[in-house]
């Protein structure tokens, strides 16, 4: 196979996988999928050019860039029972060497196809042996090529400090998969893996590091963000142990994201025969992660079911409102902030419009909220504008 061939091969198994492979849950090694929009990085379609397919993907600062997700190689030793590279199983694979996969990137970066990349692999020789292919190829490309581009790299289970750091020094993003929220659910996902040590650990050092060393030694004077994956469903686990892990991640070590691909069975792997997780619950969690993250909401405050998940039908700022907000509407013209956030329809940037709109005018009706980048239909129920409630405003609308 020559070179583009197997980047074609790659780059299609990462994120535009076989029919029969077809699934909306990732293997660790490789890419977290977005499905619903994200403040980090949103993957959207691909594109196929020169046989490679290339992400258009938004940057944590918001650029837009094509985005060239590919594995160093498809093969792997480990048998992670819900992945289609496990070992054993029957399907074409594909390996770069680091200075042959650097060399066909330059190339597609001089041609404008690709300006990033999202580096992962299978584990072939072990994770540090891996991990070092990787941290050879971000060297080549940053060393010899000079490229400054945008470089995510993934980081292997079982990966060293030293590697962790320097992979630090080459990549804008850096990611470990945790899989599972805890170690009894990893064993029901992945029995060869070790959730403390191979993965946990690598996660803390990010941020150990983050925090004992200089950001001038990080790449372009700062340390890269960080980011995990879950197989959400894969280990009958709940959302309230996802979202438990998720919390403690983001509040201990700067997580800034954690990714949930809902379960999808592969054929020929051990979970084949396991029902498909419901795509909706995805949504569910990203929603509920990022209440979490940006809108100042507690764990205790998710409106959890008894069984530990979150309800399908309601997202749960919505359900939140509908418990707490139905009877004390907040005053749009005297809440603070983080009151503010809490309001249906209303997100950070609407917030602070609000705020900043209020210092010459009192807000009056459901239109001028709107033209504030408010969801005012969503707001309504839950808001006073002058002490009037303003869902009696929307007959008018
Ligand atoms: S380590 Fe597990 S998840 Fe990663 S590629 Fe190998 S089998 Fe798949």
């Amino acid at each position: 196979m020559d070179t583009i061939g197997k980047l074609g091969l790659l780059t299609e198994q990462m994120d535009l996988e076989p029919a029969e492979e077809h699934t909306t849950s990732r293997p660790s090694c490789y890419t977290p999928s977005n499905p619903f929009g994200a403040p980090s990085m949103t993957p959207k379609p691909l594109t196929r050019e020169k046989d490679v397919y290339v992400h258009s993907a938004q940057l944590p600062n918001g650029k837009q860039i094509k985005l060239l997700k590919t594995l160093l190689t498809s093969a792997c030793e480990r048998d992670c029972f819900y992945c289609p590279f496990r070992a054993g199983r029957d399907f074409r694979r594909a390996t770069f060497k680091p200075d042959e996969f650097a060399r066909v990137f330059m190339d597609l970066n001089h041609r404008n196809i690709a300006e990033g990349t999202f580096l992962s692999s299978g584990i072939a020789g072990g994770g540090v042996f891996t991990q070092d292919k990787l941290i050879d190829t971000a060297e080549i490309m940053r060393n010899k090529y000079g490229f400054r581009g945008y470089i995510h790299l993934k980081i292997m289970p079982g990966a060293q400090k030293e590697q962790v750091f320097r992979a630090m020094q080459l990549a804008d993003r850096v990611s470990i998969n945790l899989e599972a929220p805890n170690t009894e659910r990893l064993a029901m996902l992945a029995p060869h893996k070790v959730f403390i040590e191979e993965l946990f650990r690598p996660l803390k050092w990010v941020e150990e590091i983050r925090q004992s060393q200089p950001a001038y030694k990080g790449w372009n004077g700062r340390w890269p963000s960080t980011v995990t994956q879950f197989v959400a469903g894969g280990a009958d686990e709940s959302d309230l142990e996802l979202l438990t892990t998720t919390s403690w991640l983001m509040k201990n070590v700067r997580l800034k994201r954690a990714y949930f691909s809902a379960f999808n069975p592969i054929p020929d792997t051990p979970l084949e025969n396991k029902p498909a997780v419901d795509p909706l619950r995805e949504h569910r969690l990203y929603q509920a992660s990022f209440l979490l993250r940006d809108y100042g909401f507690d764990l205790e405050e998710m409106p959890f079911a008894n069984d530990g998940n979150l309800p399908l039908p309601t997202d749960p700022k919505l359900a939140w409102a509908q418990l707490n907000l139905s009877e004390h509407p907040v005053e749009i013209n005297r809440a603070e902030k983080r009151e503010l956030l809490r309001i249906p329809g209303i997100g950070p940037k609407g917030a602070e419009a609000i705020l900043q709109a209020r210092r010459t005018n009192q807000l009056r009706d459901l239109s001028s909220l709107r033209k504030l980048g408010v969801i005012a239909e969503r707001a309504a129920p839950y808001v006073l504008l002058n002490g009037k409630r303003a869902s009696l405003q929307l007959s008018m609308f």
